[in-house]
């Protein structure tokens, strides 16, 4: 038998760019994979033949560049794709705007809605823009212990309280107050078009169990620009879908040196505080290894893989009251021809990048309501993409795939299950759907509907959360995945964790898994593992 030093424990795009850079240091890595395929929540599948679409992400959050070129992934296969527009928001009424990447394109659009929201959309931007430069440092490093800030991550954070300072007071107040505020409070100060309101606020619910007006959503918002410089949702497309970086990202792992198997699921991870940790897989196979990487969420990885009784009862306490409850699904159309929407026509640069429906701050709240008592919402904010647009490859010539995330979807339904309500769940979104299409039912060759429950059962996501775990203030950053825990060590000194559920958090960056290698690479060298 090989004589692995690490094993990862998952092959999403942070276990695998997790593997890449410890196999490129030299370790002998070994990646399993309970699913037939790597990829994660980041995969391209088929959904009816000659159909292929991303299948749960359907943008990368942008995936960093940094990344990319340090494992030369475009010379894998990989292609970004960037459209013309971010975002398009669809009014009820058949009005919408489009928001272009470039501003001033964006800004005669908002124009015809409000010229003082026109007037007030550069400085939004840029004053995002501003503070997520002064943030980004925060993005890739490991967040400083609470207890014992290491000499590194005091230099580090002083550096950033400088950058701080040079914000000057306006920014500076700002950063402050917005971070815990509810993202309707943020918005209504800068917009007064309530599209526009609802399209930059989704950004701070996304994939979130909280509606606009729950504290602390602005956060989403600063965090995307300190990720990217923009705080919003960014269009950043895969050519061939979101699995073909992951298929460039195990290509990267596997040429490092790097075995990458699927169709191998862990059961157990046992002895990780001892000599030589001891994955136990679902065939009964056994690999020892010097240690392991968890790529699955923190929920899965310490109550599903670990045994209790490893653990200490504190940490076991905080980690069941780690808050991983889903709220969004998706589905995804094969159509036989591209969707008309009112208003739109057959602007396809508009169509091009991701496309909002969330009338306004109320709407998307009553979308919440719905979750919050368990049931999901009649009229749910929608996050849409045409990928076939920009990348023909994805369908039969002429015809087109659809990406639909909805939200709100709670993973536990007061009434019923989703089992017995999937159907029933399909045909209301396409119902609201057809509000804004009003020809979609005619083109739909075939649904994949994927509920919050088949997210945790087939994607083994805990709780269906999109995030492995909610994004809020009480999770993240040096919180995340739990107080004392942020620097992807685990209390079992060969168990480390790397995915989502790690800081920076959710979204397709890679970034988790980099700085979960960085840091296992120290102990490595310290001979701690
Ligand atoms: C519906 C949906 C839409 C989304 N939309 C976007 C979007 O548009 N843009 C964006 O940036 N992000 C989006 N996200 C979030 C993003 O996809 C995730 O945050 C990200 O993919 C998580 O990556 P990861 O590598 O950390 O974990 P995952 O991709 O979840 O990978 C974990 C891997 O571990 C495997 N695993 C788990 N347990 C075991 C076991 N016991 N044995 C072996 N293998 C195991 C799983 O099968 C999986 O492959 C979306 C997510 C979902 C679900």
């Amino acid at each position: 038998m090989a004589n692995y030093d690490i094993v990862i424990v998952g092959a999403g795009h942070n276990g695998l760019v997790t593997a890449a850079y410890l196999a490129k240091a030299g370790l002998k890595i070994l990646v399993l994979e309970r699913r037939d395929h790597v990829g994660g929540a980041s995969v391209t599948e088929e959904i009816h033949p000659g159909w292929r679409c991303s299948t749960l992400a359907h943008a990368a959050g942008p995936f960093s560049p940094q990344i990319a070129s340090d494992l030369n992934l475009s010379q894998l296969g990989l292609e970004i794709i960037t459209p013309e527009a971010r975002v398009l928001a669809l009014g009820p009424d058949g009005r919408s705007f489009c928001l272009y990447d470039d501003p001033s394109r964006a800004v005669s659009e908002i124009e015809k809605f409000s010229p003082h929201d026109a007037k007030n959309y550069p400085e939004f931007l840029k004053s995002f823009a501003r503070i997520g430069k002064v943030l980004s440092p925060l993005v890739t490093m490991t967040p400083p212990s609470i207890d014992q800030p290491a000499a590194a991550d005091v230099w580090q954070l002083g550096k950033m309280g400088l950058a701080f300072r040079g914000l000057g007071k306006k920014d500076e107040y700002r950063l402050l107050r917005w971070a815990p505020m509810a993202v309707a409070d943020l918005v209504a100060e800068w917009f007064d078009t309530e599209l526009l309101r609802a399209t930059v606020a989704a950004r701070g619910i996304y994939g979130a169990f909280a509606g606009p007006w729950s504290a602390g959503t602005s956060l989403g918002l600063i965090w995307q620009a300190a990720i990217a410089g923009n705080p919003l949702g960014p269009a950043s497309f895969v050519k061939g879908g979101m699995g073909a970086l992951t298929d460039a990202l195990a290509a990267a792992a596997s040429a490092a040196g790097a075995e990458v198997r699927t169709g191998a699921q862990v059961d157990q991870i046992a002895d990780a505080d001892n000599e030589r940790v001891r994955l136990v897989l679902s065939n009964g196979e056994e690999i020892p290894a010097r240690a392991v990487v968890s790529n699955a969420d923190p929920r899965t990885t310490f109550l599903r893989l670990v045994d209790p009784v490893d653990l200490d009862p504190n940490f076991l306490i905080k980690v069941q009251n780690y808050r991983a409850i889903g709220a969004a699904a998706k589905i995804n159309f094969a159509l036989s021809g591209r969707p008309v929407f009112t208003g739109v026509n057959g602007n396809s640069a508009a169509l091009s990048g991701r496309i909002h429906i969330g009338a306004d701050i109320d709407y998307l709240e009553r979308a919440f309501d719905a979750a919050k008592y368990g049931e999901f919402s009649s009229e749910p904010y929608f996050d849409i993409t045409i990928p076939s647009l920009t990348d023909p490859s994805l369908a039969p010539e002429g015809k087109h795939v659809m990406s639909v995330f909805v939200q709100f979807a709670p993973f536990r339904l007061t009434q019923g299950d989703w089992s017995i309500r999937r159907e029933e769940f399909a045909d209301l979104v396409i119902n609201q759907l057809t509000r804004y299409a009003p020809g979609l039912p005619e083109l739909i060759v075939s649904r994949q509907v994927i509920t919050p429950d088949d997210l945790e059962q087939t994607f083994g996501l805990s709780g269906g959360h999109i995030h492995h775990g909610e994004q809020s203030l009480d999770q993240f950053f040096t919180f995340r995945p739990l107080i004392g825990w942020s620097q992807y060590r685990t209390p079992l000194r060969r168990l480390y964790l790397c995915g989502a559920g790690t800081h920076p958090g959710g979204g397709v960056t890679g970034i988790p898994g980099a700085n979960a290698a960085r840091e296992i690479l120290k102990d490595v060298k310290a001979g701690k593992v």
